[in-house]
């Protein structure tokens, strides 16, 4: 096992502009799972554009109680 100097492992601490998925719902964690592998490619068009989706897609959880 090499590891470069340059990049330690990404942990993904969500930021806080990064919309929570809902865990019950496949929506939400399809977009949360594109996300992670986008962000993972460095592919951060594509984080925001599933950010995008998951704050739209998701809103309507935060109304109704679970
Ligand atoms: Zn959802």
């Amino acid at each position: 096992m090499s590891t470069t100097t340059m990049s330690p492992p990404i942990d993904f601490p969500l930021p806080a502009k990064w919309p929570g998925p809902s865990p019950r719902c496949k929506v939400c964690r399809a977009l949360a799972d594109q996300r992670a592998t986008a962000a993972a490619a460095g592919d951060y068009s594509k984080v925001s554009d599933c950010n995008v989706e998951l704050r739209q897609h998701a809103s309507p959880h935060r109304r109704r109680r679970p």
